[in-house]
């Protein structure tokens, strides 16, 4: 069994883009238990040779931002419970929002390693948010595009000491 790599962050910041990049085809099982652990995919990751299996999930996307403590975050609670890390990722170019900082908040009191990206950061526009997201607590952000491969050694840098 291969260590369980989840990948968290508000709606649109390219979580999906970045498991497919991961995962490719491998496509391992879809996760579909209604209500509780909705739009969860699993797949077999591979990053320059490390292996582990990644977690694809929608948790934060499918209820009005009005109401974020509620369903969404049980969901990714659920997700996270076989976790062994959590990569927590931001846009970098739209910078930090709120939404950002309340999914933050939530995962300092998880307990699991986080890991955090800050995708979309190819070319200049990232630059700012990337800076930004320091404050987010959770140390040097790993600068990804997941759209473009590019960071890709660094993700695995970063992953490589809590694998
Ligand atoms: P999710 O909602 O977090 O799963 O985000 P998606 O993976 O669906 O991506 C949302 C949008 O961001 C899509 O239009 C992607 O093409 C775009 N996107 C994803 N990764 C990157 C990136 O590295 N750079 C840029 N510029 N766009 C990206
Ligand atoms: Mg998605």
């Amino acid at each position: 069994q291969t260590p369980q790599v989840i990948i968290i962050g508000r709606p649109n910041v390219g979580k999906s883009t970045l498991f497919n990049r991961l995962v490719g085809k491998r496509i391992a099982l879809v996760d579909d238990q209604p209500g509780v652990t909705r739009d969860r995919r699993f797949g077999e990751a591979v990053l320059l040779g490390m292996e582990f299996t990644a977690v694809d999930t929608a948790g934060w996307e499918d209820e009005d931002p009005g109401s974020l403590p509620g369903r969404m975050r049980a969901q990714t609670e659920v997700s996270l419970k076989g976790a062994d890390i959590a990569l927590f990722v931001i846009d970098a170019r739209a910078g930090v929002t709120p939404l950002d900082e309340e999914i933050a908040r939530w995962l300092r009191g998880q307990n699991v390693p986080v890991v955090l990206v800050a995708n979309k950061a190819e070319g200049r526009a990232g630059e700012p948010g990337l800076l930004e997201s320091y404050s987010l607590g959770f140390g040097e952000p790993v600068a990804l595009s997941a759209e473009h491969g590019e960071g890709v050694a660094d993700l695995f840098e970063a992953l490589q000491p809590l694998i």
